[in-house]
């Protein structure tokens, strides 16, 4: 018995059958709709190309927002207007004629447990991901279980509050950590330096053809990784706020590891090593405790689509 996972993202969606060894069979992709039906539709076609290749038994779509504790219900989506208390299982369960059953996740939680169970988190007990991206994700590994909370809104670390009246967040709230750990704030951090001292900014600013504002976080990443002083001070300014929301994490929930994702990651230790100094620093009583592991995801493109597919098997064999 396979399960096909889908993973509903910015650009495209992403289908894959997995066997319960949760090796791939096959996988493709198709460009995301803009529409809640034209997305209904879609994930119809995904589950009737699937059937011609393998014997699905449970289906597992990771999408992007708020997912009710039911595990069946959009309850909001930025990105897709129309999923507010939106019944996404539901409406495929209905379109495929209850031939297997289906879950929904959140995709933070999704590629935090493809890592827990095929990636860098294999061997933990109490895991954290973070996913260092447009926004900061996170997922939280509990005892081996995925911890969704009462309300399944567990793990919004991006809007964790950590600077009291900081910076302003979309959300409404301000100071939340996002504003200090994602793209766009190593974007705003890097654009300042610059705009500061240009002669030390010069390679960015010729990189961005003379615009600071174009300054991105492909070219920082690029500039670091060439070595420049202003776009490696980027990555520690991030890597800093990504250490004290680690030693924060570890206040909570002690976790013995912490696996870092997302486009910033791809920097490895640029990134990292800033990010491990400063939990160091903020970890209460650091001297006298084990300090968790801190490193890279390593599950790849497909750990939201394997890990949503995977929780979506385990829900029809635990019933
Ligand atoms: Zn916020």
């Amino acid at each position: 018995m396979d399960a096909l996972g889908i993973d509903i993202g910015g650009t495209k969606i992403a289908s894959g059958v997995y066997d319960d060894k949760h090796h791939l069979i096959q996988e493709w992709h198709v460009p995301t709709p803009r529409t809640a039906v034209a997305i209904d539709q879609q994930l119809v076609a995904s589950y009737e190309r699937a059937k011609q290749i393998s014997s699905i038994a449970a289906i597992g779509i990771s999408a992007a927002g708020n997912v009710r504790a039911d595990r069946r219900t959009m309850s909001f989506s930025a990105n897709i207007p129309a999923w507010i208390d939106y019944p996404l299982a539901e409406k495929l369960e209905i379109a495929i004629d209850h031939e297997c059953s289906v879950i929904v996740e959140n995709d933070a939680n999704s590629a935090g447990w493809g890592e827990f169970v095929c990636g860098a988190g294999k061997d933990s007990r109490n895991m954290v991901m973070l996913t260092v991206g447009t926004g900061l994700g996170a997922a939280f590994v509990l005892d081996r279980h995925l911890y969704r909370g009462s309300f399944g809104m567990a793990a919004e670390v991006g809007h964790f509050p950590m600077v009291p009246d900081g910076r302003f967040c979309g959300c409404g709230l301000s100071g939340c950590a996002e504003k200090y750990v994602s793209g766009p704030a190593l974007e705003q951090f890097a654009q300042a330096s610059v705009r500061r001292d240009p002669v030390a900014g010069k390679r960015l600013i010729s990189m961005a053809a003379g615009n600071v504002t174009a300054i991105s976080g492909q070219m920082i990443f690029e500039a670091a990784t060439d070595g420049d002083p202003v776009a490696i001070e980027a990555f520690s300014w991030v890597g800093q706020w990504l250490g004290r929301t680690m030693a924060a994490i570890s206040a909570l929930l002690d976790p013995d590891l912490f696996v870092i994702g997302g486009g910033l990651s791809a920097t490895g230790d640029i990134l990292l090593e800033p990010a491990r100094r400063s939990y160091a620093r903020y970890l209460q009583a650091a001297q006298y405790r084990p300090h968790a592991g801190i490193v890279t995801a390593s599950a790849g493109w497909q750990a939201g689509m394997l890990g949503v597919a995977d929780l979506a098997m385990r829900e029809i064999t635990q019933r």
